[in-house]
């Protein structure tokens, strides 16, 4: 049977106190349960990183930050290097959507990220996904090849990164794509990973993202590409979370 992984990204959202509360609900209400096979990850704002982790210590649960900067250090008012990271996060979310559309974040760049990231043993989460314009031309498969394939351009190691296909479309919209749309690109992803990282393609977790919920989860995680989910609005409850979670393992 394979190892899941559910990630959880809060995105803009709690204040370190209420980040601490989400995080606790969460662990509480996972305690006692089989989760061997699962891996849980909660992404929480920055400044929530250190008390989050703190708070998880000891539980299965583990914190990814939801971006960095590229360099290390230097004259890059309010950014935050991958070495600042090291200790508070064990996951990094590179190349969100959201930091692509939003922020102007090439594929370039992001794979300065993904490689400062590897540079200090945090796990990458590399985002991929097409918009609606996009897939609407016929070009889904060709923009998430180019994202999978230049995100990666500079990482060596695979073996500790995860890939997250997340249709832009699907983001927050409530509107997922079927489970048969992703897995279909889930097998593309690996394909165009096999002539690079040989065995690794096959091992590499691919994460399906777009309004996952508890409702839906189980048939995302049953396709045999698909090996988790990276979840948005349903992971700011902790009741909805741990459901997604607990159903992903049914
Ligand atoms: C996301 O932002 O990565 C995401 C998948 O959001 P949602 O689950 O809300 O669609």
């Amino acid at each position: 049977m394979k190892t899941i992984a559910i990630v959880g990204n809060w995105k803009m959202n709690t204040t370190p106190d209420t980040a601490v509360s989400l995080a606790s609900g969460i662990r509480g209400r996972l305690e006692g349960r089989d989760t061997a096979r699962i891996r849980v990850i909660v992404c929480p704002p920055f400044v929530s990183l250190d008390r989050v982790s703190r708070n998880l210590e000891g539980s299965e649960i583990a914190v990814g930050a939801q971006n960095l900067h590229s360099e290390t250090d230097g004259a890059f008012t309010g950014e935050i290097s991958a070495e600042m990271l090291r200790g508070l996060a064990e996951f990094v979310i590179v190349g969100h959507s959201e930091r692509r559309t939003l922020f102007g974040e090439s594929d370039e760049l992001i794979a300065a990220k993904m490689e400062a990231a590897s540079g200090v043993g945090l796990k990458p989460i590399l985002c991929v996904g097409e918009t609606l314009g996009q897939r609407s031309a016929g070009k889904a498969r060709e923009t998430v090849e180019r994202q999978t394939i230049e995100g990666l351009s500079k990482v060596n190691d695979l073996s500790q990164t995860m890939i997250a296909y997340e249709p832009v479309w699907a983001i927050g919209t409530g509107e997922a794509a079927t489970p048969e749309t992703a897995q279909d690109m889930m097998a593309s992803i690996r394909a165009c990973l096999r002539p690079r990282f040989d065995d690794v393609a096959e091992s590499v977790p691919l994460l399906y993202g777009g309004s996952v919920n508890p409702g839906n989860v189980s048939r995302f995680v049953e396709q045999p590409d698909i090996d988790g989910a990276l979840v948005g609005g349903a992971s700011l409850s902790a009741d909805s979370f741990t459901e997604i979670v607990l159903n992903a393992l049914d």
